[in-house]
């Protein structure tokens, strides 16, 4: 934790663990009440990066960055706050690799260049990987198919119906993908600006109080998290649920109620690593295809977290948390 020399204010990189690579998560800027409920913020995301990489099998640990932000500041001191947060992670010496998060963007990411060569996530023009959120669909895509595959015995998501609540950057291209691999769609959002997508992919549309109860083969939450808890559960009628949606469960308490309904529950950190696959190809030297195809293993990943579930008799969750660990413990044997 660092008070900014140009900005005055305070930068936080919590490391997680490097015993998979060097640890890599992105720099979220936010308005905290206070320096306390910042740090809790950047050990638990930094933790739940560690788990994220590992269970995708990527050389990565877990890592986060965190900046103080007033609630307004200007521009140059915006600036000046960017370089101070790469002047600590500088001085990690590789072992935190930044990238965009809340609150910052691949312009933030150039600045941040600026003073640091381990940062993520720059621009296609800089011999990055770009924006994140195609893979991520693809990535969502391609779990879907994998749970399809599961509970109908077919990946094929042809007359499948589908329902994507949350239109944005990640669900609007998750829909586009399904409707071209023939799926049904129905699709929901709080913008309602967003039903002209559902009439270009002629799909129904439904506020997403409705979609959460919609009878469909699958739901896809690409919206925000916390949606399924003890009230939304019991009143879900679809067999499978896989998103883009960051921290879908209320809590872990709440896989067990979906598996004991019926509902294969793909875990959303499975799920949602399209983005941060393809940032582990730009670590390498970016190449589009290699990434295209990592991230597609995604359903690989799944066919084994849900054939270990069934083998242990336990939810996904606790079969996407003991590989991950199974993964952390042989690289610390290792190392
Ligand atoms: P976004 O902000 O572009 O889109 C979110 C969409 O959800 C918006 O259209 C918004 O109107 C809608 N929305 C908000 N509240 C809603 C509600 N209660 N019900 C229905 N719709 C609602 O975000 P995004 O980048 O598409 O990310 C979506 C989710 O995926 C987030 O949880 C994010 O953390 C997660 N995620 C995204 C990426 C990525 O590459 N962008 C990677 C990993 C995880």
């Amino acid at each position: 934790m660092r008070r900014g020399r140009r900005s005055g204010l305070y930068t936080i990189i919590a490391i997680h663990s490097t015993v998979r690579g060097p640890s890599l998560g992105g720099c979220r800027m936010w308005s905290y009440d206070d320096s306390r409920s910042a740090l809790r913020d950047a050990l638990r995301l930094s933790r739940a990066m560690t788990y994220k990489a590992a269970v995708a099998d990527l050389p990565l640990g877990g890592g986060k960055g965190v900046i103080m932000a007033p609630v307004a500041f200007s521009r140059d001191r915006r600036h000046e706050v960017l370089l101070d947060f790469a002047d600590a992670v500088q001085s990690l010496g590789g072992s935190y690799i930044t990238a965009e998060d809340v609150g910052t963007s691949s312009r933030d990411m150039n600045v941040i260049a600026g003073g640091t060569e381990y940062v993520a996530g720059l621009p296609r023009s800089r011999g990055g990987s770009g924006d994140p959120s195609p893979f991520t669909a693809l990535g969502v895509e391609s779990a879907i198919r994998a749970c399809c595959e599961r509970v109908f015995g077919s990946d094929s998501l042809k007359g499948r119906s589908i329902c994507v609540i949350g239109l944005g950057h990640v669900g609007s291209r998750v829909a586009k993908r399904c409707a071209r691999g023939g799926a049904n769609l129905v699709l929901a959002d709080v913008d309602d600006g967003k039903r002209s997508l559902a009439q270009q992919l002629g799909a129904r549309w439904l506020t997403p109080a409705r979609a959460l109860e919609a009878k469909v083969d699958v739901l896809a939450p690409c919206a925000l998290g916390g949606l399924f808890d003890d009230d939304t559960v019991p009143r879900l009628r679809t067999p499978i649920i896989a998103g883009a949606a960051n921290n879908q469960l209320a809590d872990d308490r709440i896989a067990d109620l979906l598996a004991a309904r019926g509902v294969l529950w793909a875990p959303d950190f499975v799920v949602n690593a399209g983005g941060l696959i393809n940032i582990s190809v730009e670590l390498e030297g970016y190449d589009l295809a290699a990434a295209r195809r990592r991230v597609r293993g995604i359903a690989d990943t799944l066919r084994q977290i849900f054939a270990d579930a069934e083998g242990s008799v336990a939810t996904p969750l606790t079969a996407a948390m003991e590989l991950a660990r199974r993964r952390l413990a042989a690289a610390s044997t290792s190392t």
